[in-house]
């Protein structure tokens, strides 16, 4: 019992003590009673308010009432708010909390005791089919049932990862998945998706296989040469011969190998800024002298250069890249065909340099690979002309360098367009002559 409890009741006795002394004792002691009534009475009714409110867990906002109830009340009700506070404060760290890990690019699953699901964030609706709401409860195994993943929750060496193959909704995912134990016999699954990174490996290896490869032939025919003119005895005429074949090989590794350091300059060049204006005009007069020479009249070939616009840019660049397709054109267009090369406006202020032959063009699953690095329709045919495989690369890379797009229209055995189609903001002020 408090003290203010004690207080009340010794005023309650020194009032009925004071009323019998000026009436009876009789009714003294009943305005005694009357009086501890109407304590009990007032205890009684706020002890039922106080089991109310913690009942029904509404401890703010009541009367607070007389002495020690007034304390309670307000005591209940500062602690009451406080704790409010610390919820909110808990649940908005909670919120932040799930917020970063649904932002995460990896997959999360949260497994229990018996390797079922208990939460996952909705990434893994894409990398692993779960979906966090229908499949909570679930074992993992039981959703997830690559050969390879069930094997390594078997094994349940947790300290490698493991690899899977065409996963995701369409099946094209490849995804690096390990587990995590934590708590009490409790497993964080991450997931993450290495597509790009495994198919940016296998094209390195490829392009380090086919490099070998091209490397390899001319080098085995020279090497056979070599033996020829060691071992055999030859005349003068033979000799020369020979001389003559290594030669042809040699050159086209050298070919290869300028044409892949020039991919390679390519690789990591930015952008080109647009200081310098190439002389369009001039450029194709001299291509066209060339492509005259290496056909050796084997073809009729023509330029329309209609447009006065000069590009800027790298003038040795666009040379290689505008010769190449000329190259091509003469080297894939059979004897007697024709070649015409342009260079004219287009309808928004642009400018494009096309080459159109009656060649023997290009079927339409190609079309949209010949520019992949050392990619050929006809390998025979690309090796035979002297050809790497690298051109069109090339043509594309310094197209991407000059804001430029290539664009490929062919018909196999009717002909094939190839143009570079330049953006307005890459044409020089500064305008050339027209030659038709
Ligand atoms: P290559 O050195 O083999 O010519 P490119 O990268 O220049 O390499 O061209 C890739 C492939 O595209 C060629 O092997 C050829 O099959 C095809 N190609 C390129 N230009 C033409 C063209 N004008 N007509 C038909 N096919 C072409």
């Amino acid at each position: 019992m408090g003290l203010r409890a004690i207080y009340l009741l010794g005023a309650i006795f020194l009032l009925s003590a004071v009323w019998a002394r000026f009436f009876s004792v009789e009714s003294g002691i009943y305005f005694s009673i009357f009086l501890l009534s109407i304590y009990v009475v007032y205890q009684s009714w706020n002890q039922y308010r106080l089991l109310k409110a913690l009942k029904e867990n509404d401890l703010i906002g009541h009367r607070r009432g007389l002495g020690m109830w007034r304390d309670i009340f307000s005591n209940l009700e500062r602690k009451s708010k406080g704790w409010r506070q610390e919820i909110l404060r808990s649940e908005l760290e909670y919120n932040r909390f799930i917020q970063a890990v649904q932002a995460s690019p990896n997959g999360l699953v949260m497994l229990d005791e018996e390797d079922q699901i208990e939460w996952c964030n909705n990434i893994c609706k894409e990398h692993l089919r779960i979906d966090p709401l229908r499949d909570s409860r679930q074992p993992i195994t039981f959703l997830l049932r690559h050969p390879d993943f069930v094997k390594y929750m078997l094994k349940a060496n947790f300290s490698e990862s493991v690899n899977l193959d065409f996963m995701g909704v369409n099946g094209n995912l490849m995804l690096l998945l390990q587990v995590f134990p934590y708590g009490e016999n409790r497993k964080l699954l991450l997931s993450q998706d290495v597509t790009i990174l495994k198919k940016n490996e296998s094209i390195r290896q490829d392009f380090v296989a086919n490099v070998s490869h091209e490397l390899r032939t001319p080098l085995t025919v020279l090497n056979g040469f070599l033996e020829t003119i060691r071992d055999l005895p030859l005349n003068e005429l033979e000799r020369k011969k020979y001389i003559n074949m290594m030669s042809a090989q040699s050159s086209r590794m050298l070919t290869l190998v300028e044409e892949l350091l020039i991919l390679t300059r390519l690789d990591h060049s930015p952008i080109l800024p647009k200081t310098s204006a190439v002389k369009i005009a001039e450029l194709i007069h001299r291509i066209v002298e060339d492509g005259r020479g290496l056909s050796n009249g084997n073809h009729i070939i023509r330029a329309s250069v209609m447009s006065k616009k000069n590009i800027l840019g790298a003038e040795n660049e666009l040379l290689s890249a505008f010769g190449n397709l000329l190259t091509n054109a003469i080297r894939y267009t059979p004897e007697g065909g024709t070649i015409h090369v342009y260079w004219e406006d287009t309808q928004d202020g642009g400018v494009v340099y096309s080459v159109r032959d009656t060649g023997i063009g290009i079927a339409p699953e190609h079309i949209s690979r010949v520019t992949e690095r050392f990619y050929r329709v006809d390998r025979s045919r690309s090796r035979d002309t002297g050809g790497t495989g690298l051109g069109l690369a090339i043509v594309k890379h310094v197209a991407m360098r000059h804001s430029a797009l290539l664009n490929i229209e062919s018909t196999l055995a009717v002909g094939s367009i190839f143009s570079i189609t330049f953006d307005k903001d890459r044409i020089s002020k500064e305008e050339g002559k027209e030659l038709a």
